[in-house]
C-alpha cells in the first residue's frame, strides 16, 4: 500500500502560492461575448513590421538552432549598447548580460540566483503579480513594502527602512510600476540607494516599463547610481515597448558572478531563448525607436482620456506617469474590487482588473489597461460612466 502524504503530492511551497487573481478572472472574461477588455497587460499594436520581418528572415535563413546560453553575441552587443544609451549603464556584453525568456524568466533566475531560504525579500506593493509567488518559490520570504494613493503609490525609503531586519537581502523595485504607473525620481532613488549599500541589499530592478515613462518626467535607473551597479540585477525586455510579448524575450544584466549565477540556474532550466526571438530583438533594440515613440503617443492620449473620465465619474485616479495602466479608486461606489469588477463585467461587458490581484494595497482600485484602440476605450467609459451612476444612486427609502 502506498503510504499517504499530508497534502497530496504537491510541494508545501508551491500549495501555499495562490492562483494568479488575473488569469481566474480572465477565464470568466473569455467565456463572454461582446466584452471590452481593458484588462490584459499587453500592447494591442502588432510588433512593428520590421522586427517581424527579422524574424522572418532569420527562419529563412535556417536559424534555428540553439544558441549560446548567454545569449547570441551579436544581440549582448546590441543590449549594451542599448542599455548604455537609454540608462547610461555600460555591461560587458562578454559576461555581464543574459538573454531570457521574458522578463518573467529574468526575475525568476535573478531570485533563485540570490536567495537563501529564509531570507527576506523586500518589495513594494501593489505591485505585479509575480513578486511574492515568485520569491516563495525560491524559498524566500515576502516582505511587502506598502505605498499609497494618497502619495502617489511613490515608494519612499522611510517605508523601506521601517521593515529591514537582519534577515532582509534583497530589495525588488519596479518603476514606472505595473499596476499604479508610479516613476521613481531621482531624489527618493538616491535615499533608497543609499539604504540598500548601508544594508547591503542586492536590488533586483524590474524595468520593462523604461521606455513607456511620459514626457515630462526622467525615467533613473538605480543601477545608474555611484555604489549600485556591484549590487543590482537590471531586468529589461521587448514585451512592452515594442510590442513584443509573444517572443518572451528579456535580459538580466549584473556584475560577472551574479550574472555567471543566474547563467547556471538559466542553463539548466531553460538552456537559451529562441533564435528567431533573439535575431528580431536586435533589430528592435537597434532600429525601432520611432515605432515605439508611436506606440508610447498612443498610450499618452488613451491615459489622458482614461484619467479625465473616471475623474469626471467622481473615481479619484493619479495621474500615471508611465505604462500604459491606470489604477482609479472605486471605493466611491462602496463596491469593493473583486465586487466591481465582475458586476461591470456582468452588466455592462467592460473587463478590468480587480486591484487586490496586486496585493492588498490595491484593494479599492481597478488596473484600467489602455492597451485598446481608442473608439472601443470611448466606448467602454460611456459604459463605466453609467454603471457607476447606477450604483452610487442612493436606493429609494423602504425599498
Ligand atoms: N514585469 C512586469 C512589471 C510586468 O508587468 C510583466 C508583464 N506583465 C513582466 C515583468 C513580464 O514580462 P515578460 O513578457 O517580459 O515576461
Amino acid at each position: 500500500m502506498v503510504a499517504e502524504r499530508s497534502g497530496g503530492f504537491v510541494a508545501r511551497h508551491v500549495r501555499s502560492i495562490p492562483r494568479s487573481g488575473i488569469r481566474d478572472f480572465f477565464e470568466i472574461v473569455q467565456s463572454m461575448r461582446d466584452v471590452i477588455s481593458l484588462g490584459i497587460g499587453e500592447p494591442d499594436f502588432v510588433t512593428p513590421w520590421r522586427i517581424r520581418e527579422a524574424a522572418i528572415y532569420a527562419l529563412e535563413q535556417g536559424r534555428t538552432g540553439y544558441t549560446s546560453n548567454l545569449g547570441l553575441p551579436r544581440l549582448r552587443r546590441s543590449i549594451a549598447s542599448y542599455v548604455r544609451r537609454w540608462f547610461g549603464i555600460d555591461y560587458s556584453p562578454e559576461n555581464e548580460i543574459l538573454v531570457t525568456v521574458g522578463v518573467s524568466e529574468a526575475l525568476d533566475i535573478a531570485l533563485r540566483a540570490v536567495i537563501n531560504p529564509g531570507d527576506e525579500i523586500l518589495f513594494h506593493e501593489p505591485c505585479y503579480v509575480s513578486y511574492a509567488p515568485g520569491i516563495t518559490l525560491s524559498h524566500g520570504k515576502p516582505v511587502p513594502v506598502p505605498t499609497s494613493a494618497e502619495d502617489g503609490f511613490a515608494l519612499r525609503a522611510d517605508a523601506i527602512a521601517a521593515r529591514i531586519t537582519s534577515l532582509s537581502r534583497v530589495l525588488v523595485l519596479n518603476f514606472p510600476t505595473n499596476p499604479t504607473g508610479a516613476v521613481l525620481g531621482r531624489a527618493e532613488l538616491e535615499r533608497i540607494a543609499e539604504l540598500c549599500v548601508r544594508h547591503d541589499l542586492v536590488v533586483i530592478s524590474d524595468e520593462v516599463y523604461s521606455e513607456l515613462t511620459f514626457p515630462g518626467h526622467e525615467h533613473v535607473s538605480i543601477a545608474s547610481l555611484p555604489g549600485m551597479r556591484e549590487r543590482t540585477i537590471f531586468l529589461h525586455g521587448c514585451s512592452k515597448a515594442f510590442a513584443m510579448t509573444g517572443f518572451r524575450l528579456g535580459f538580466a544584466c549584473a556584475p560577472a558572478e551574479l550574472t555567471e549565477a543566474m547563467m547556471r540556474v538559466h542553463q539548466y532550466a531553460m538552456l537559451c531563448a529562441s533564435i528567431i526571438a533573439q535575431e528580431a530583438a536586435i533589430e528592435a533594440l537597434d532600429n525601432c525607436h520611432d515605432e515605439m515613440l508611436r506606440m508610447r503617443e498612443k498610450y499618452l492620449e488613451r491615459r489622458n482620456f482614461v484619467v479625465a473620465a473616471f475623474r469626471r465619474m467622481g473615481l479619484p485616479c493619479i495621474e500615471p506617469k508611465g505604462t500604459f495602466y491606470a489604477f482609479p479608486d472605486i471605493s466611491p461606489t462602496g463596491l469593493n474590487s473583486r465586487e466591481f469588477a465582475i458586476r461591470l463585467l456582468e452588466e455592462e461587458r467592460v473587463a478590468m482588473v480587480p486591484g487586490d490581484a496586486f496585493g492588498p494595497g490595491g484593494s479599492g482600485f481597478v488596473r484600467c489597461s489602455c492597451s485598446t484602440a481608442m473608439d472601443l476605450i470611448e466606448i467602454a467609459m460611456d459604459r463605466i460612466d453609467r454603471f457607476v451612476a447606477r450604483v452610487r444612486r442612493p436606493t429609494p427609502a423602504g425599498a
